[in-house]
Order: C-alpha cells, then structure tokens, then sequence
C-alpha cells in the first residue's frame, strides 16, 4: 500500500511529484478540487464528487482536459494501484502554466492531479466525546463573491478561521457567513438536533454543497425524524440538543460544546449517534 500520485498522464513518487512554479493554482489559488472516500476499495458516492467537481470547474471558468468518463477510470486505477482498501482521494484540477499576469487565457491548459493516500482529521477519541468550537470571526466568502459552492483551491478563508481555532485551543470552527448566519465549519457542514427535529443550514445560503450532507440528510429521512434546511444562528446552536458536523474527511462527529457553552448533555447524542452509525453502514455497503 502506497501513497499514489497521477499528474497529468503520469505517475510519480512522493519526491517526484511536482508542479510548475508558474502553475495559477500556486500562484493564486486559481482550480478546484474534490477530496474523495475509499471505502473496501470502492469510491463512495463517485458521481456526485465528479458533478461537484465539474460544476465548480464551470462556475470557475475552467475547462478540464479529461472527459468525465477518463476521470472516473483515473480514480478507479489509481485506487486499485494504490492497495489502499480504505483510503482519500484528493483531484485537483488547476488552472494549469502560465504568466505571472492575472489572465487566464495565458494558460492553455489545466493540470489534473490526483492522490491516493489516507487521512485521519480528528483524533479517535473525538469521536467518542465530540468537538470542542468557537465560532470563528472570519465569515465565508459572500455567495456573489467566490461563491462557496465552488470548491476552490483558495481556502484562506476557511485557514485563518481554523487559526482562530487553534489559538482558543479547540478543536473546530463554526464560520458564519456575511449576514451573521450559520455557514459551515474549516471543512465539514453542520447540523442541529432539536426536540427531535434535524435542522441544516440551505443551500442557498452559500455553503459548500457536502456530499455526506446529502447523505446524511437521506439517512436522517430514512430514520423517519423530521428535516429541515432553514437558516440557522448561532443562537439555535447554543440551545440545541445535540450538534454535529459532516464531512468526507470528518465523515459524522458530534460538536459538544461552542463558545464556552456546553451543548446539549455534553457527550455526543442519540441521534448523531444513530446517524453516524447509518452513515458508517452506508459507506462500507457503498451505495
Ligand atoms: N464545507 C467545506 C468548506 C468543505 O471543505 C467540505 C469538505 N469538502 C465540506 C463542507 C463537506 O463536504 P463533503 O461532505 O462533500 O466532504
């Protein structure tokens, strides 16, 4: 089993594997990208993460060199060169070689990249007594500016709020978006429990489109409680009974306390519980 790296039709070792310095990715985080579970060998929820990804390119302005179908192939190869029966995949798509001038036009074609590797956001004991938060004073890009549903390679955003995280000593960030609104977390989108009722932040908010959201969403339906994507404050986080974020990466973790106030009973509850042992079922079954 080995980290595995494909750059634009080859494949190089970790040392090997390297990018123009004139590259618009580098130079202003000009690309998008997609970060992927492998779970027993099999890409969870493949389609979605290739619509995410070739959405964003579109809203983006940037015209992948690989068809979706070769894209698909790529990371099912890659995953099968890599031996990794439970692993991440991280595609990257930048702008590709160009000036040192803003003009995309001056790139005549974009870098696709892809990695095969493991990850482990949180440590496991998290799992079992939730996150600790502060809501970050950093807000989300304002939807009309980049908008938050392109999942760009700028995430400075996203990175000082995670700063403002270290430097309170937790170990998560709630950011708001410009109207003072719930967004998301560093890299997670975020749910509520209260009085039985799963409540998330809409769509049209602004926030990064999560595929395990979706997913969890369904299973939440599946599980027969109530759902809702409303606007949410920082109020209702403070008074819900449970709180919990998602994300491929996080996959579900419960958040136990936010601004110094405990939520809820202060262990993660049932129902982020129940959902993230469906969402465990979902993603080793592969559906
Ligand atoms: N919001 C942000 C800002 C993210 O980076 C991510 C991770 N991709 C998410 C939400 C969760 O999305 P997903 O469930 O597709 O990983």
């Amino acid at each position: 089993m080995a980290t595995t790296i494909w750059i634009d039709g080859q494949y190089y070792d970790k040392a090997n594997a390297k990018i123009s310095v004139f590259d618009h990715g580098l130079l202003y985080g000009d690309g998008v990208f997609e970060g992927i579970r492998v779970y027993n060998r099999r890409i969870f929820r493949r389609d979605k993460h290739l619509d995410r990804l070739y959405a964003s390119a579109k809203g983006a302005w940037l015209e992948i060199p690989l068809a979706r179908n070769a894209m698909a192939r790529l990371m099912e190869e890659a995953v099968a060169k890599s031996g990794f029966n439970d692993g991440y995949i991280r595609l990257i798509v930048t702008r590709g070689i160009g000036d040192l001038g803003l003009d995309p036009r001056k790139c005549p074609k974009a870098s696709v990249i892809c990695i095969v590797d493991e990850i482990a956001l949180y440590p496991s004991d998290r799992y079992e007594k939730g996150l600790t938060a502060i809501s970050a004073a950093t807000p989300i890009h304002h939807r009309e500016s980049v908008s938050p549903r392109i999942k760009s390679l700028n995430y400075l955003a996203h990175i000082l709020a995670k700063v403002e995280g270290i430097a309170a000593g937790v170990d998560e960030v709630i950011m708001l978006d410009p109207a003072g609104f719930v967004a998301e977390a560093s890299g997670e989108n975020i749910f509520v429990v209260t009085n039985g009722i799963v409540k998330t932040p809409p769509v049209y908010s602004g926030i990064l489109l999560g595929v395990t959201r979706e997913a969890v969403l369904e299973l939440a339906r599946e599980a027969t409680y109530a759902v809702e994507e409303v606007p949410l404050s920082r109020y209702d986080l403070y008074t819900a009974d449970e709180v919990f974020l998602t994300g491929t990466a996080a996959e579900v973790i419960g958040m136990t306390k936010l601004d110094a106030r405990t939520i809820g009973t202060g262990v993660p509850g049932p129902v982020t519980k129940e959902l993230a042992k469906r969402f465990k079922a979902l993603a080793t079954r592969g559906d």
